[in-house]
Protein backbone atom coordinates (compact mmCIF):
# COMPACT_ATOMS: atom_id res chain seq x y z
CA UNK A 1 0.00 0.00 0.00
CA UNK A 2 1.20 3.32 -0.51
CA UNK A 3 0.19 6.56 0.92
CA UNK A 4 -0.72 9.69 -0.83
CA UNK A 5 1.37 11.27 1.99
CA UNK A 6 4.50 9.71 1.51
CA UNK A 7 4.33 10.73 -2.37
CA UNK A 8 3.29 14.62 -1.64
CA UNK A 9 5.41 17.57 -2.43
CA UNK A 10 5.45 20.24 -0.34
CA UNK A 11 5.33 23.29 -1.97
CA UNK A 12 7.10 26.62 -0.60
CA UNK A 13 6.58 29.73 -2.03
CA UNK A 14 9.70 32.13 -1.63
CA UNK A 15 8.89 35.78 -2.10
CA UNK A 16 11.25 38.39 -2.44
CA UNK A 17 9.74 42.06 -1.53
CA UNK A 18 9.55 44.80 -4.22
CA UNK A 19 10.99 45.02 -7.66
CA UNK A 20 11.49 47.15 -10.45
CA UNK A 21 10.44 50.43 -10.42
CA UNK A 22 9.88 49.86 -6.27
CA UNK A 23 13.58 49.44 -4.86
CA UNK A 24 12.23 49.14 -0.83
CA UNK A 25 14.77 50.65 1.13
CA UNK A 26 17.86 52.10 -0.02
CA UNK A 27 19.45 52.61 3.27
CA UNK A 28 23.51 53.19 2.54
CA UNK A 29 22.68 53.42 -1.25
CA UNK A 30 22.16 49.49 -1.26
CA UNK A 31 18.94 48.15 -2.57
CA UNK A 32 16.18 45.57 -0.42
CA UNK A 33 14.78 44.65 -4.01
CA UNK A 34 18.41 43.52 -5.30
CA UNK A 35 19.40 41.75 -1.51
CA UNK A 36 16.09 40.00 -0.69
CA UNK A 37 16.30 38.46 -4.67
CA UNK A 38 19.92 36.97 -4.10
CA UNK A 39 18.56 35.64 -0.60
CA UNK A 40 15.51 34.39 -2.38
CA UNK A 41 17.35 32.83 -5.00
CA UNK A 42 19.95 31.58 -2.82
CA UNK A 43 17.55 29.74 -0.16
CA UNK A 44 15.59 28.00 -3.41
CA UNK A 45 18.52 26.63 -4.30
CA UNK A 46 19.27 24.73 -1.24
CA UNK A 47 15.56 23.90 -0.69
CA UNK A 48 15.33 22.08 -4.15
CA UNK A 49 18.24 19.32 -2.34
CA UNK A 50 15.17 18.34 -0.32
CA UNK A 51 13.09 16.12 -2.38
CA UNK A 52 9.97 16.77 -0.55
CA UNK A 53 9.84 20.35 -1.28
CA UNK A 54 8.99 22.18 -4.40
CA UNK A 55 9.95 25.57 -4.62
CA UNK A 56 8.17 28.67 -6.24
CA UNK A 57 9.15 32.34 -6.51
CA UNK A 58 6.83 35.14 -6.87
CA UNK A 59 9.56 36.91 -8.72
CA UNK A 60 12.98 35.47 -9.98
CA UNK A 61 13.92 38.76 -11.72
CA UNK A 62 13.74 42.63 -11.19
CA UNK A 63 10.05 42.92 -11.77
CA UNK A 64 7.11 44.64 -9.87
CA UNK A 65 4.52 42.47 -8.63
CA UNK A 66 1.23 43.63 -6.69
CA UNK A 67 1.07 42.60 -3.16
CA UNK A 68 -2.13 40.80 -3.79
CA UNK A 69 -0.74 39.18 -6.89
CA UNK A 70 1.70 37.44 -4.17
CA UNK A 71 -0.99 35.92 -2.20
CA UNK A 72 -2.34 35.02 -4.96
CA UNK A 73 0.74 32.66 -6.69
CA UNK A 74 0.64 31.32 -3.55
CA UNK A 75 -2.71 30.49 -3.17
CA UNK A 76 -3.24 29.38 -6.79
CA UNK A 77 -0.07 26.98 -6.09
CA UNK A 78 -1.99 25.55 -3.12
CA UNK A 79 1.39 26.23 -0.95
CA UNK A 80 2.00 24.54 2.31
CA UNK A 81 4.53 27.86 3.46
CA UNK A 82 4.71 30.99 2.04
CA UNK A 83 7.80 33.05 3.08
CA UNK A 84 8.42 37.18 2.17
CA UNK A 85 11.59 37.80 2.55
CA UNK A 86 12.55 41.34 3.53
CA UNK A 87 15.18 44.12 4.41
CA UNK A 88 14.42 47.09 7.47
CA UNK A 89 15.24 50.64 7.42
CA UNK A 90 14.94 52.89 10.07
CA UNK A 91 16.45 56.68 10.78
CA UNK A 92 18.02 55.55 14.07
CA UNK A 93 21.15 52.98 14.17
CA UNK A 94 18.61 50.19 14.99
CA UNK A 95 19.67 46.89 13.58
CA UNK A 96 18.59 43.15 14.52
CA UNK A 97 16.38 40.60 12.41
CA UNK A 98 13.07 40.20 13.43
CA UNK A 99 10.27 37.82 12.26
CA UNK A 100 6.41 38.92 11.42
CA UNK A 101 3.17 36.59 11.53
CA UNK A 102 -0.40 37.69 10.73
CA UNK A 103 -1.94 39.98 13.83
CA UNK A 104 -4.74 41.63 14.88
CA UNK A 105 -3.36 45.34 14.72
CA UNK A 106 -4.70 48.05 16.58
CA UNK A 107 -4.92 46.26 20.16
CA UNK A 108 -1.35 45.51 20.20
CA UNK A 109 0.50 47.28 23.30
CA UNK A 110 2.82 48.60 21.16
CA UNK A 111 0.99 49.62 17.91
CA UNK A 112 2.73 53.14 17.44
CA UNK A 113 6.32 51.46 17.08
CA UNK A 114 4.98 48.89 14.85
CA UNK A 115 2.89 50.81 12.61
CA UNK A 116 5.78 52.87 11.85
CA UNK A 117 7.06 49.23 9.87
CA UNK A 118 3.96 48.11 8.87
CA UNK A 119 3.36 51.21 7.15
CA UNK A 120 7.12 50.75 5.03
CA UNK A 121 6.20 47.72 4.24
CA UNK A 122 2.62 48.39 3.21
CA UNK A 123 3.63 51.56 1.34
CA UNK A 124 4.47 49.67 -1.90
CA UNK A 125 0.77 49.29 -3.01
CA UNK A 126 1.07 52.76 -3.76
CA UNK A 127 2.92 51.27 -6.47
CA UNK A 128 0.30 49.32 -7.43
CA UNK A 129 -2.95 50.73 -9.94
CA UNK A 130 -6.54 50.77 -8.38
CA UNK A 131 -5.21 49.93 -4.90
CA UNK A 132 -8.02 51.83 -3.14
CA UNK A 133 -10.45 49.63 -4.82
CA UNK A 134 -8.41 46.45 -4.44
CA UNK A 135 -7.79 46.79 -0.54
CA UNK A 136 -10.52 48.98 0.60
CA UNK A 137 -11.21 45.94 3.04
CA UNK A 138 -7.92 45.61 4.41
CA UNK A 139 -8.50 47.91 7.49
CA UNK A 140 -12.17 47.13 8.39
CA UNK A 141 -11.85 43.19 7.48
CA UNK A 142 -13.70 41.04 9.54
CA UNK A 143 -11.04 39.99 11.53
CA UNK A 144 -10.05 43.08 12.88
CA UNK A 145 -13.22 43.07 15.10
CA UNK A 146 -13.54 39.62 15.91
CA UNK A 147 -10.61 37.80 15.84
CA UNK A 148 -8.92 35.44 13.36
CA UNK A 149 -11.01 32.77 11.71
CA UNK A 150 -10.34 28.90 13.17
CA UNK A 151 -8.26 28.32 10.09
CA UNK A 152 -6.04 31.50 10.05
CA UNK A 153 -5.59 30.38 14.12
CA UNK A 154 -4.55 26.74 13.07
CA UNK A 155 -2.15 28.79 10.30
CA UNK A 156 -0.77 31.40 12.63
CA UNK A 157 0.47 28.72 14.97
CA UNK A 158 2.40 26.78 12.25
CA UNK A 159 3.67 30.64 10.73
CA UNK A 160 4.74 31.11 14.85
CA UNK A 161 6.27 27.76 14.87
CA UNK A 162 8.55 28.69 11.96
CA UNK A 163 9.29 32.43 12.84
CA UNK A 164 10.56 31.44 16.19
CA UNK A 165 12.93 28.68 14.66
CA UNK A 166 14.33 31.84 11.64
CA UNK A 167 15.29 33.87 14.62
CA UNK A 168 16.96 30.96 16.96
CA UNK A 169 18.40 30.42 14.21
CA UNK A 170 20.01 34.01 13.21
CA UNK A 171 21.14 34.49 17.10
CA UNK A 172 22.50 30.68 17.59
CA UNK A 173 23.90 30.62 14.29
CA UNK A 174 24.85 33.51 13.15
CA UNK A 175 25.25 35.59 16.21
CA UNK A 176 22.56 38.32 14.87
CA UNK A 177 20.68 40.53 17.09
CA UNK A 178 17.42 38.89 17.20
CA UNK A 179 13.95 41.63 17.65
CA UNK A 180 12.32 38.64 18.21
CA UNK A 181 8.92 36.95 16.66
CA UNK A 182 5.71 39.60 15.90
CA UNK A 183 2.36 39.60 15.32
CA UNK A 184 1.17 42.65 12.42
CA UNK A 185 -1.08 43.00 9.64
CA UNK A 186 1.10 43.16 6.59
CA UNK A 187 -1.18 43.31 3.52
CA UNK A 188 0.65 40.39 1.60
CA UNK A 189 0.94 38.00 5.04
CA UNK A 190 -3.29 38.67 4.97
CA UNK A 191 -3.55 37.87 1.29
CA UNK A 192 -2.61 33.87 1.62
CA UNK A 193 -3.86 31.52 3.22
CA UNK A 194 -1.51 29.03 4.10
CA UNK A 195 1.34 29.62 7.46
CA UNK A 196 2.83 32.75 5.92
CA UNK A 197 6.23 34.60 7.31
CA UNK A 198 7.59 37.72 6.74
CA UNK A 199 11.08 38.16 7.60
CA UNK A 200 13.20 41.20 8.20
CA UNK A 201 16.65 40.23 7.71
CA UNK A 202 18.18 43.47 9.27
CA UNK A 203 18.44 47.25 8.73
CA UNK A 204 20.13 48.31 5.01
CA UNK A 205 20.59 51.84 7.07
CA UNK A 206 22.65 50.36 9.85
CA UNK A 207 26.09 50.47 8.22
CA UNK A 208 27.82 47.55 9.54
CA UNK A 209 24.32 45.22 8.88
CA UNK A 210 23.66 46.93 5.67
CA UNK A 211 27.84 45.90 4.31
CA UNK A 212 26.73 42.52 5.78
CA UNK A 213 23.61 41.87 4.07
CA UNK A 214 24.91 43.26 0.53
CA UNK A 215 27.54 40.70 1.21
CA UNK A 216 27.65 37.41 -0.45
CA UNK A 217 28.96 35.94 2.94
CA UNK A 218 25.82 37.87 4.81
CA UNK A 219 23.22 36.81 1.32
CA UNK A 220 24.89 33.35 2.20
CA UNK A 221 24.65 32.16 5.66
CA UNK A 222 20.98 34.49 6.25
CA UNK A 223 19.61 31.85 3.26
CA UNK A 224 21.37 29.10 5.33
CA UNK A 225 19.64 29.70 8.41
CA UNK A 226 16.22 30.14 6.50
CA UNK A 227 16.86 27.18 4.49
CA UNK A 228 17.54 25.03 7.41
CA UNK A 229 14.89 26.56 9.38
CA UNK A 230 11.97 25.64 6.24
CA UNK A 231 13.45 21.99 6.19
CA UNK A 232 13.09 21.31 9.64
CA UNK A 233 9.37 22.89 9.19
CA UNK A 234 8.53 20.73 6.56
CA UNK A 235 9.78 17.53 8.62
CA UNK A 236 7.81 18.55 11.25
CA UNK A 237 4.99 19.03 9.08
CA UNK A 238 5.48 15.56 7.65
CA UNK A 239 5.50 13.85 11.37
CA UNK A 240 2.41 15.86 12.52
CA UNK A 241 4.49 17.83 15.26
CA UNK A 242 4.33 21.39 14.49
CA UNK A 243 3.49 23.38 17.04
CA UNK A 244 4.38 26.74 19.25
CA UNK A 245 6.12 26.07 22.24
CA UNK A 246 3.70 28.69 23.67
CA UNK A 247 5.56 30.06 26.71
CA UNK A 248 9.05 30.97 24.65
CA UNK A 249 7.00 32.74 22.01
CA UNK A 250 4.13 34.37 23.14
CA UNK A 251 6.72 36.17 25.26
CA UNK A 252 8.10 38.08 22.12
CA UNK A 253 4.25 38.86 20.67
CA UNK A 254 1.74 41.48 21.22
CA UNK A 255 -0.84 39.23 22.38
CA UNK A 256 -4.41 40.83 21.24
CA UNK A 257 -6.69 42.14 23.45
CA UNK A 258 -9.82 40.47 22.68
CA UNK A 259 -12.55 42.75 24.65
CA UNK A 260 -15.21 40.75 26.76
CA UNK A 261 -18.12 41.40 28.31
CA UNK A 262 -19.35 37.77 29.15
CA UNK A 263 -20.07 37.87 33.14
CA UNK A 264 -19.55 34.24 33.79
CA UNK A 265 -17.53 32.44 31.34
CA UNK A 266 -16.65 28.71 31.39
CA UNK A 267 -13.03 27.80 30.87
CA UNK A 268 -10.68 24.79 29.76
CA UNK A 269 -7.33 23.59 29.28
CA UNK A 270 -5.87 20.77 26.71
CA UNK A 271 -2.92 20.03 25.55
CA UNK A 272 -2.17 20.32 22.44
CA UNK A 273 0.11 17.35 20.98
CA UNK A 274 -0.46 17.19 17.44
CA UNK A 275 -1.63 19.19 14.41
CA UNK A 276 -1.90 17.62 11.00
CA UNK A 277 -3.80 17.46 7.36
CA UNK A 278 -4.09 13.48 8.43
CA UNK A 279 -7.43 12.19 10.36
CA UNK A 280 -5.63 10.10 12.80
CA UNK A 281 -7.81 7.66 15.15
CA UNK A 282 -8.08 8.59 18.42
CA UNK A 283 -6.76 5.46 19.93
CA UNK A 284 -3.86 5.10 22.32
CA UNK A 285 -2.14 3.03 20.83
CA UNK A 286 -1.84 6.01 18.12
CA UNK A 287 -0.73 8.37 20.60
CA UNK A 288 1.67 6.55 22.44
CA UNK A 289 -0.85 5.11 25.35
CA UNK A 290 -2.54 8.58 26.07
CA UNK A 291 -6.34 7.69 26.41
CA UNK A 292 -9.27 9.82 25.66
CA UNK A 293 -7.47 12.01 23.14
CA UNK A 294 -9.42 14.85 21.18
CA UNK A 295 -9.56 15.10 17.88
CA UNK A 296 -10.78 18.58 16.72
CA UNK A 297 -10.77 19.61 12.91
CA UNK A 298 -9.89 22.95 11.55
CA UNK A 299 -9.94 23.93 8.10
CA UNK A 300 -7.69 21.66 6.64
CA UNK A 301 -6.24 20.62 9.85
CA UNK A 302 -6.74 18.61 12.76
CA UNK A 303 -5.93 19.21 15.85
CA UNK A 304 -5.36 16.54 19.07
CA UNK A 305 -5.57 16.78 22.67
CA UNK A 306 -5.35 15.32 25.68
CA UNK A 307 -6.49 16.00 29.38
CA UNK A 308 -9.17 17.98 28.98
CA UNK A 309 -10.25 19.95 32.24
CA UNK A 310 -10.66 23.36 33.92
CA UNK A 311 -8.00 23.30 36.29
CA UNK A 312 -4.80 24.56 35.36
CA UNK A 313 -2.61 22.24 38.05
CA UNK A 314 -4.63 19.53 36.00
CA UNK A 315 -3.63 20.99 32.55
CA UNK A 316 0.24 21.38 33.45
CA UNK A 317 0.36 17.47 35.05
CA UNK A 318 -1.29 16.53 31.45
CA UNK A 319 1.43 18.31 29.84
CA UNK A 320 4.37 17.04 31.55
CA UNK A 321 2.84 13.62 30.93
CA UNK A 322 3.04 14.25 27.40
CA UNK A 323 6.54 15.39 27.15
CA UNK A 324 7.55 12.37 28.97
CA UNK A 325 5.74 10.54 26.30
CA UNK A 326 7.70 12.29 23.77
CA UNK A 327 5.80 15.06 22.47
CA UNK A 328 8.03 17.33 22.68
CA UNK A 329 6.36 20.12 20.91
CA UNK A 330 3.47 19.96 22.98
CA UNK A 331 1.32 22.81 24.48
CA UNK A 332 -1.29 24.19 26.67
CA UNK A 333 -4.08 25.54 25.12
CA UNK A 334 -7.14 27.61 26.30
CA UNK A 335 -10.41 27.87 25.68
CA UNK A 336 -13.38 29.71 26.79
CA UNK A 337 -16.87 29.13 26.21
CA UNK A 338 -15.33 27.69 23.05
CA UNK A 339 -13.27 29.86 21.89
CA UNK A 340 -9.03 29.59 21.63
CA UNK A 341 -7.69 32.00 23.85
CA UNK A 342 -4.65 32.92 25.34
CA UNK A 343 -3.28 31.22 28.70
CA UNK A 344 -2.92 34.33 30.67
CA UNK A 345 -6.62 35.35 29.60
CA UNK A 346 -7.87 31.87 30.57
CA UNK A 347 -6.37 32.45 34.07
CA UNK A 348 -7.53 36.03 34.90
ZN1 LIG B 1 10.52 45.51 2.18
Amino acid sequence: MTSHAQNKKYIVVLDAGHGDHDPGNVGNGYREKNIVLKVVLEIGKQLKKNKDIKVVYTRKTDVFIDLWKRGDIANKAKADLFVSVHCNSHSSNAYGTESFVLGLGANNKNFKVAQEFVQKENSVIKFEKNYKERYKNFNNSAESKIGLSLVQEENLDKSLALASSFQKGFKNKLKRKSRGVKQQRFVVLHQTYMPSVLVELGFLTNKSEGRYLNSKRGQKQMAAVITSSINNYINQLKLNTVSVNGDEILADIDTPVIEDDVEESSVVFKVQIASSKKRIATKSYNFRGLRNVERVKVGRYYKYYYGNTSNYSEAKSSFRKTKKKGYKSAFIAAFKDGKKVSISEALK
